[in-house]
């Protein structure tokens, strides 16, 4: 799915509702889209569906931030959208082949489709596409042949299709899969849209330096499922059927010369993390026994680097799910011997083997004690200075909870406070950084950080139970005579109304 909104619905709620945000029937204005956006997000981020595993996160950043800047060069991306809208793309745990933009620059990807996409330039292509929807605006054009509607109906509307999406194995989404699809038929933009989207997003990856062959292979795929499959695994086909006319008007576009069958070998680090994509959203045990047999299938030696790595990583890491951190270990051995040929591909395999240890609690190992030289492990070393990526920082935070010892667990808080100044949206950040004030027995400010977690996540009423719940701790501290930690009670109060004056705001505008 693309986009799901209502073009044709008829108005059910209070018409007078709708004349303030949407306007004279001109597009929606950008905050007015953003505002109906961040409505949509809060809703989302309350699924435990959606998932921030910062290693997927790290690597579909690694597409999504270069496609953002070039569509600033290229003036897609206006300063003022900049500005307004929220360009945050969200992870969800489904298998459905999917990925969709939302009002307000959210946007959100389905495991599923990265487990399906050959190469980064086919993932750059996808969301290329999606982005170039937002920026051109054809949301607004959509909700504003709309203005019947209530934005808390679009909102309402846009949740519904999207849950219906998902896999049909995902809980009760057989019960309104009737309802979606009759929905969905009206919730799409219209071919010139789409055809606008093909065009401004494959000017955007190809100026962000990602292959143009990644467009024509993504078509290929979605061509060659569209044949095989019609169970509804792919959903991002119903929103986009592939004409003839599209497909050529993309082969238009290759430089002349290239082929027009694209057959892809995926990198090395791209199979390793579309193994993870796959591990991740498998339900069952069934699912995560496969992959040892695959690693252990004698012929494995016969495939290309790529894919023995891709094999290895997938059977390492669904066997630590399966608790056997034997085999876990075994498997993981021989991916660090495949993935040692390239930087980037030993780098995801040892992050592998820290989870590995992690989850097996096992702190002695090679592998946790070289991350965790930089925030002093092994006391008989110094602490060295790193730069860390974000998947790093908060591996070392699971370090520093399970090694329980002060210094380790203080460098560590110190750290994501340095990054959190920098991406106060950062939720798993706020979350480990809370922990690690509890166990630091930091409760105040501890609910803090848990507090902020909640603002990341626009869930701004859950935000204020917690600096309230503080605000009661230091009036029984002050009670009992211990003395009062004034500048925390100060930036806790300050926050409070800050909080509370972005729920008067929401309260008005629903
Ligand atoms: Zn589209």
């Amino acid at each position: 799915m693309c986009l799901v909104l209502p073009v044709s619905l008829q108005a059910q709620g209070n018409p007078a509702n709708t004349l303030p945000l949407l306007g004279d029937g001109s597009d929606m204005s950008a905050s007015a889209e953003r505002r109906l956006g961040d409505r949509i997000a809060r809703e989302l981020f309350r699924d435990p569906d959606l998932i921030d595993d910062p290693v997927l996160t790290d690597y579909v950043q690694g597409v999504w931030q270069p496609l953002l800047a070039a569509a600033r060069v290229r003036g897609d991306l206006t300063p003022e959208l900049d500005e307004r809208f929220a360009w945050r793309i969200v992870l969800g745990r489904d298998r459905s082949v999917n990925a969709f933009a939302l009002p307000g620059g959210y946007f959100g990807l389905h495991l599923g489709l990265l487990a399906v996409v050959n190469s980064r330039d086919e993932l750059a292509s996808v969301l290329g596409h999606e982005l170039s929807h937002v920026t051109q605006r054809h949301i607004s054009r959509l909700i504003s042949k709309n203005n019947q509607q209530t934005p808390w109906m679009i909102g309402a509307m846009i949740l519904g299709a999207l849950a219906a999406s998902k896999s049909p194995e995902a809980g009760n989404a057989l019960i309104v899969g009737g309802q979606a699809l009759s929905a969905q038929s009206q919730l799409n933009f219209s071919r010139d849209m789409e055809r606008e989207a093909d065009r401004v997003g494959f000017g955007v990856m190809t100026q962000a330096g990602f292959e143009a062959q990644g467009f024509v292979g993504m078509f290929d795929k979605l061509q060659q499922a569209a044949r095989l499959n019609d169970t509804g695994a792919y959903p991002y086909l119903r929103s986009h059927p592939l004409t003839t006319e599209r497909m050529a008007d993309m082969q238009s576009r290759l430089p002349l010369g290239a082929p027009h069958t694209v057959d892809v070998v995926p990198g090395m680090t791209h199979a390793m993390l579309t193994a993870r994509a796959r591990v991740l959203s498998s339900s069952g045990v069934d699912a995560l026994r496969l992959w040892r047999a695959q690693a252990d299938d004698a012929r494995l030696v016969s495939q290309a680097p790529a894919q023995q790595a891709g094999i290895l990583y997938g059977a390492a890491m669904a066997a630590s799910r399966m608790r056997d951190a034997a085999q876990a270990r075994k498997q993981w051995e021989r991916l660090q011997q495949v993935a040692a040929q390239e930087p980037e591909a030993a780098r995801q395999a040892r992050w592998l083997g820290v989870e590995i240890e992690l989850a097996a609690r096992d702190l002695s190992r090679p592998q946790i004690l070289a991350l965790g030289d930089s925030i002093g492990l092994d006391p008989a070393k110094p602490a060295a200075v790193a730069q860390l990526r974000r998947p790093e920082m908060l591996l070392q935070a699971q370090i520093a909870a399970q090694s329980g010892q002060i210094g380790v667990i203080d460098r560590v808080a110190q750290s994501l406070q340095v990054w959190l100044v920098g991406e106060p949206q950062d939720a798993l950040a706020w979350q480990w950084l809370a922990s690690l004030y509890t166990a630091q027995n930091q409760s105040l400010r501890a609910l803090r950080a848990d507090a902020e977690a909640r603002v990341a996540q626009l869930d701004y009423a859950g935000a204020l139970d917690r600096l309230m719940a503080a605000q009661d701790r230091l009036k029984a501290a002050s009670a009992s005579g211990t003395p009062a930690d004034h500048i925390e009670a100060s930036i806790i109060d300050a926050r409070r109304r800050q909080i509370e004056v972005l729920l008067k705001e929401q309260a008005l505008e629903s």
